[in-house]
């Protein structure tokens, strides 16, 4: 035997550790969610931003504080070759928004309601739910001090979680209050921990003086005891703190909406004060917190604006749609309405001028086109348009094209007659092939 000539493959290449490629079919549960999310901003009418996925690495360590977990160990940082520049890729959107605000006096005529979409990078170790690349959906509200709007983003959430079917998730508060109360808060908390520095690992005895707080999210095993006994912050709240917090809270109260008072929970950011929260399910192991957020009122300023209160929550897209096919929900995109079956290539131009004119009406239409085999048999051809999940086959046969006609054969109603349509009218007869909105 012929020893068979192949020119030598290239090698392989593989995406980036922790990075992931959304493909088919999941994908499009992912467009399923954006609408869906695009539709509820929508009705809360927050505004759509976009801002780069590079910022000056300043930004992050100016905003989200140098002693974090995020800064100090998760950013992908980098000097620009080519003009010695510190970026890194945004490992949050919330400091880009408010950099974007300030930037371009977003708020010169009055506070403003944004949402973003989009990738966020952290170096962290890969397993489920945490991923390099992974994804956000958050909102924010810039300009507003009050705890109304605290309570209507987390109403905005909760609103998400009913539509989504989303059963099982709990949502936590609490109160980081303001600068002098966690500065008192933070003097208790290095006495306490100082009076146990022997239970303290590395890191914290690292980070005890310089961000004693950090400490109490700690996700040491060894540390928990004492973490449980340190002096909480919300004893250290003043009148106007607490307040803010039972205007948050009676408005949920109002609308029903549950929650726990949760005195140990920090977030990972420092520029959070007053209000925090997250909304935390079972379903997802030690990666249960699906949404979190909080008050950021002294963040405007860290970045170079003027003082502006500020409230958002940024939510995990990878853990929502991890839950939501766990729960086997049927989040995805609709099938196409019809499938082209073309017999021959000769029929194209014609077939396809009637295609162009179903879509213009709104039809979803997928065409059979040709491989390197050539155009299928109408067999297989028909065989594609059975899997391809479509309502009707068009089909364009030389018989009835010489009519000026195409046949409409229903794929999914044994007993439904297939009918002739003509060409030329297709605008007249889409609406046939479409489902019920
Ligand atoms: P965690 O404690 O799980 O590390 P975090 O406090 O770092 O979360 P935030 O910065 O508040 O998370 O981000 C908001 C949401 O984004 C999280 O609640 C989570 O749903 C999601 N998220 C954060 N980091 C990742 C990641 N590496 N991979 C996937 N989702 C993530
Ligand atoms: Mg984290």
């Amino acid at each position: 035997m012929e020893e068979k000539k192949t020119s030598p493959k290239a090698e392989k290449l593989f995406a980036v550790k922790g990075m992931n490629d959304i493909l088919p079919p999941d994908s499009g549960r992912w467009e399923a969610l954006e609408d869906q999310v695009r539709r509820l901003m929508r009705r809360y009418a927050y505004e759509n931003v976009r801002t780069p996925i590079v910022e000056p690495t300043a930004l992050f360590v100016r905003g989200l504080g140098q002693v974090t977990d995020i800064v100090e160990k998760e950013m992908y940082s980098f000097v620009d070759r080519l003009n010695g520049e510190a970026l890194t890729l945004r490992p949050e959107n919330t400091a880009g928004v408010v950099r974007a605000a300030v930037e371009h006096a977003l708020l010169y005529n009055g506070p403003k309601r944004l949402f973003y979409i989009g990738p966020m990078f952290r170096h962290e170790r890969p397993q489920r739910g945490r991923y390099r690349q992974f994804h956000q959906i958050g909102a924010e509200a810039l300009g507003f001090s009050g705890g109304e709007v605290d309570a209507e983003l987390i109403l905005m959430a909760h609103a998400l979680w009913k539509e989504l079917g989303l059963t099982d998730v709990a949502l936590q508060i609490n109160s980081l209050g303001q600068p002098d109360e966690r500065k008192m808060h933070r003097d208790a908390l290095v006495a306490h921990f100082d009076q146990h520095h022997n239970v303290l690992d590395e890191e914290a005895k690292r980070r005890l003086h310089l961000n004693p707080l950090r400490l109490l999210d700690s996700k040491n095993p060894a540390m928990q005891t004492v973490i449980e006994a340190a002096p909480r912050l919300i004893d250290f709240l003043g009148a106007a703190s607490k307040a803010h917090l039972a205007t948050v809270t009676a408005i949920l109260d109002a609308n029903g909406v549950a929650y726990t008072i949760n005195p140990r929970l920090v977030r990972g950011m420092d520029y959070y004060n007053l209000t925090v929260f997250e909304f935390v399910t079972t379903q997802l192991g030690a990666q249960g917190t699906i949404c979190a957020g909080g008050r950021y009122d002294y963040l405007m300023e860290q970045v170079g604006g003027k003082p502006t209160p500020a409230v958002g929550w940024a939510m995990g897209v990878e853990r929502v749609l991890d839950i939501l096919k766990s729960q086997g929900s049927a989040q995805s995109l609709p099938l196409p309405d019809a499938y082209a079956i073309v017999p021959d290539a000769q029929a194209l131009p014609a077939a396809m001028v009637c295609l162009q004119a179903l879509r213009e009406a709104g039809a979803s239409v997928l065409m059979h086109a040709s491989t390197p085999d050539g155009l299928a048999s109408i067999k297989s051809q028909f065989k594609r348009a059975d899997s391809s999940g479509a309502r009707y086959a068009l089909v364009f046969g030389a018989d009835e094209m010489a009519l000026g006609e195409v046949t409409v054969k229903p794929l999914r109603e044994p007993d439904a007659p297939q009918v002739r349509r003509p060409l030329g009218q297709a605008a007249q007869w889409a609406h046939s092939l479409q489902s019920p909105a």
